[in-house]
């Protein structure tokens, strides 16, 4: 049996970074960068005023020997996006308003508060120094300074710096398509008339939103049957993904046909199962391009396995600087035994708000229980060999969110 993390090397690296495409700004929000983002010009653009008030040459505010202040000329208005073609001479001020750009030979502006008009004329109340209440133009980014990564997500600041770069459309890691199966025979759509002996499918709902947080596009195939031609008939129509995800069917037991039924199909086996808990049944393969995910049926393991496994390979094809579930240390509010001879991933409760973080196992760690996932936002790392693990002892986590 092999170790998680040499199940994730094999996993991840035959997951391939998907091109590029272009996407409207509002619809960036979400994906990932597929290109370095440079600076085509300065931000901003050309010096401007950052305050309402005069554009002055900051010498001529000082007031002369004796003199309690100083009066400027004004020659024009600049309201925000007007360019001035004068040149501020000796003695003479532009009422400007904030954006706008400063005229030539002005250094500064001196807010309207520090003034007073006069007929044509305005009162320097304060001296000016050189700068003051203007923003240099390129401040804030230079032409050719690299701003944003290849492999960034983008949330809404980056589209505000796509935007100011004038990167409409931006270009972003095409979403790697994901098809959804589920298994079984006793397993009926949510929306449907459960008879005896029947669950409710969880899985296909919980693997599609797995798989659209992760940032795929999802197509949701529906139930396959424990029967070989139903599952080869879902098979056939998952031809396109780049991932096909299928839940249950993964064990030892008489109607788990996944393995074979995939087998048959033409997906060559990397590996099942692993030594891990919860999720130890889990199956991978390849079929040319494609990744194929055999998850266990159990609800938590099928989470637990998406965030272990299918995400990575996710984050791997858009290209993302990080790879799967965030990590992250806390300190553990309990004390626990553990027995396992697997790596175990625990699902757990965060407590308070810091300024450390706190987790505490969910009490029932059965796969079969799906309240912990909803419970939990973290998974609590543990290595196989460990036994034990003290309270206020830190741990290694994974953010599930
Ligand atoms: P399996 O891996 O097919 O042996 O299934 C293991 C357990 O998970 C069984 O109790 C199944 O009934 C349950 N199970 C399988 N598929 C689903 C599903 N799509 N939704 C909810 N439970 C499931
Ligand atoms: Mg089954």
């Amino acid at each position: 049996m092999i170790g998680y993390p040499d199940a994730l090397r094999e996993v991840v690296s035959r997951a391939r970074p998907l091109a590029g495409e272009p996407v409207p700004l509002a619809k960036a929000l979400g994906r990932t960068l597929a290109r370095d983002v440079r600076a085509g010009e300065n931000i901003p653009p050309f010096t401007k005023a950052t305050m309402d008030g005069y554009a002055v040459r900051a010498a001529d505010t000082v007031p002369r020997e004796g003199a309690a202040e100083v009066e400027l000329r004004v020659i024009e208005d600049l309201p925000a996006g007007r360019v001035s073609r004068k040149t501020l001479g000796t003695g003479q001020a532009a009422r400007i308003m904030t954006g706008a750009p400063l005229p030539k030979g002005a250094d500064a502006v001196v807010m309207v508060e520090d003034t007073a008009p006069r007929d044509d004329g305005v009162r320097i109340l304060r001296p000016a120094g050189p700068g003051d209440n203007i923003g240099q133009a390129g401040e804030d980014l230079k032409k050719g300074d690299l701003i944003l990564d290849k492999g960034e997500l983008v949330g809404p600041a980056e589209v505000g710096m796509l935007a100011a770069l004038g990167q409409e459309p931006a270009w972003v890691a095409r979403r790697p398509k994901v098809a959804v199966i589920a298994t079984g025979d006793e397993i009926v759509e949510p929306g449907r008339k459960k008879r005896a002996g029947e669950i409710r499918n969880s899985n296909g709902p919980a693997l599609h939103a797995a798989a659209l947080q992760a940032g795929a596009s999802v197509s949701y195939l529906g139930i396959a049957r424990d029967r070989e031609a139903s599952l080869r008939a879902k098979l056939r129509r998952a031809a396109g993904a780049d991932i096909l995800v299928l839940s249950g069917g993964v064990s030892v037991g008489d109607y788990d046909l996944v393995k074979g039924g995939l087998r048959e199909h033409g997906v060559r086996p990397v590996f099942w199962q692993v030594r891990i808990k919860p999720g130890k049944p889990v199956f991978f393969g390849v079929r040319g391009r494609q990744l194929v995910f055999g998850l266990p049926g159990n609800p938590t393991s099928a989470m637990v396995t998406f965030h272990l496994f299918v995400q990575p390979a996710i984050d791997r094809m858009l290209g993302r600087k990080t790879i799967g579930p965030r990590p992250g240390r806390a300190v553990l509010g309990q004390a626990l035994s553990l027995k396992s001879g697997r790596m175990q991933f625990l699902r757990a409760v965060v407590q308070g708000e810091g300024p450390e973080l706190r987790v505490i196992p969910y009490p029932d760690q059965r796969s079969g229980v799906l309240r912990s996932m909803v419970r939990s936002r973290v998974l609590i790392v543990v290595g196989a060999e460990v036994t034990r693990l003290d309270e206020g002892q830190a741990v290694d986590i994974l953010f599930m969110d």
